[in-house]
């Protein structure tokens, strides 16, 4: 589904990513871990279209160069970004901030159906439907900001530290959530400093490191590698 080959981004003369390569095959939940700086936020703003990738970067999504897209088109190819710090608009209602999260989309029917499966998974934004998005608790502004990813219908979802900033209960929560929208049919990259729990539920992990790929393989392998486990799981 997504063929990443050495991949660079720079911001100005910082050389963020040095050559990133992975991929993540359709239907697969797969994690990117490491420490704070390797480069997580900045592979899926570069994936996303936000960030632009220096030449000679291949990002394959499809059969599709995203490199040559738009952030707009790369997100009506379905492939959609649920960024760090969430980034709701506090003004606007729960209802209208995932209206928004459709902008690409025509089919009012299907539009409608999306409501329902944001909704059926996240009841209490139903209850919050016409409050402002600002005065949602740290938990809630997380379901709508995924939320508000799902309203794109994507094929790719990608998230950015969703369980940043959240009691150990919410977390658990939205770990769950996360797992649930994946067993019904979502791929999706997940970014986490988490990493226990992100390896928990997901099928394969790559560890970055200074904006390269230091290990890489099935989830289980890594939670039993003493290397990963010592440097980024805090267990001995
Ligand atoms: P964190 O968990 O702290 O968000 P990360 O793995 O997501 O870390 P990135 O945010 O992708 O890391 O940052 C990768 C590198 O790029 C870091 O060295 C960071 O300082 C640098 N960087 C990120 N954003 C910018 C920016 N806007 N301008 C300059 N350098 C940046």
């Amino acid at each position: 589904m997504l063929t990443i080959d050495s991949m660079n981004t720079y911001y100005g003369n910082i050389h963020a990513l040095k050559g990133i390569d992975f991929d993540v095959n359709d239907g697969e939940l797969v994690t990117l871990i490491g420490s704070n700086g390797a480069g997580k936020s900045t592979t899926l703003l570069t994936i996303a279209g936000v960030l632009k990738a220096a030449s000679g970067s291949k990002i394959v999504f499809d059969g599709h160069d995203l490199t040559r897209m738009s952030a707009p088109q790369i997100v009506k190819m379905g492939v959609t970004l649920c960024p760090e710090g969430r980034e709701v608009f506090p003004e606007l209602s729960v209802e209208d901030n995932l209206r928004l999260g459709a902008y690409c989309r025509k089919d009012k029917k299907e539009i409608a159906d999306s409501f329902d499966y944001v909704y059926d998974l996240f009841p209490r934004l139903v209850e919050r439907k016409k409050q402002q998005a600002g005065t949602l608790s740290g938990g809630e502004q997380q379901m709508l900001a995924i939320g508000r990813a799902l309203m794109n219908k994507p094929k790719l979802l990608m998230l950015d530290e969703p369980s940043m900033g959240l009691a150990p209960n919410l977390v658990l929560e939205i770990f769950s959530l996360i797992k649930e929208i994946h067993k019904q049919g979502t791929t999706i990259l997940l970014v986490e400093q988490n990493a226990n729990m992100a390896l928990k539920i997901a099928d394969r992990c790559y560890v970055l490191e200074v904006g390269t790929v230091k290990f890489h393989g099935d989830a289980k392998e890594m939670q039993n590698n003493d290397e990963v486990r010592k440097a980024y799981l805090g267990s001995k």
